[in-house]
């Protein structure tokens, strides 16, 4: 048997300080995982349950580089986050032991177009035009757990064009890591390979042609992006 036609490529990221890849699955994103974001977004953050949506693999710009500004938006926003590659799959896994199937963290880009977002919103369809477009997803290098441990706290940056815009904790995150594997793995079954943006904390803002991104988590790692 062969293919009709030939089958996609293996999306994959980087593994830092070697020449290894991590080849991606699925991307899952966490929505208003930080409280100082979601009510910059309008929201009330107290204990609203975690919910997620999803990108396409190959949304990502692996180590980033250029992101080109997508067509049909005029504002088009950065959301840098924690990223979590997962090394196992499952279901049901239970939080006390979610890191267990973590291979690595990694620094990511949630691009949105806003504005799509907000027309999504209003109409109650579906977010996909304002997430999961083409090159939606620039992501560092994964720097593996057994490398650097699991972080729950730590500075998460990022400056435009030199001036910070986003300066957070990890230690905001209303759902940890942990949890949010847990979560997400009732859900749906979990592979090895997925990938999980984990939210962002405030400051969220637009992009222009000609922006410089300089996105640092402290212990995990940096992503440059520039706009094009
Ligand atoms: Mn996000």
């Amino acid at each position: 048997m062969a293919y009709v036609i030939p089958p996609p490529p293996v999306v994959a990221l980087p593994v830092r300080d070697t020449s290894d890849l991590f080849p991606v699955h699925r991307i899952f994103c966490v929505g208003r995982n930080y409280a100082e974001h979601a009510r910059e977004m309008g929201h009330d953050p107290e204990r609203e349950p975690p919910f997620f949506f999803q990108k396409p693999a190959d949304a990502l710009i692996p180590g980033g580089g250029a992101f080109p500004y997508p067509a049909h938006s005029e504002n088009v926003h950065y959301e840098l986050e924690l990223v979590v590659a997962l090394a196992e799959g499952g279901r049901d896994i239970d939080a006390a032991r979610a890191l267990a199937y973590v291979f690595g963290y990694a620094v990511g880009l949630d691009m949105t177009r806003r504005d799509r977002q907000d027309d999504a919103k209003q109409a109650r369809r579906p977010w996909e035009v304002a997430k999961a477009f083409d090159h939606s997803a620039p992501c560092s290098a994964i720097v593996p757990a057994h490398a650097i441990g699991h972080p729950a706290q730590g500075r998460i940056r990022l400056a435009v064009n030199g001036i910070t815009r986003q300066d957070g904790d990890l230690a905001q995150m209303i759902w940890s890591t942990s949890e949010v594997i847990a979560h997400l793995s009732r859900l749906f079954t979990l592979a090895p390979g997925d990938l999980i943006f984990t939210g962002t904390p405030a400051g969220v803002g637009p992009v222009e042609r000609g922006d410089v991104l300089d996105g640092q988590i402290e212990g995990v790692g940096d992503l440059q992006v520039r706009v094009v």
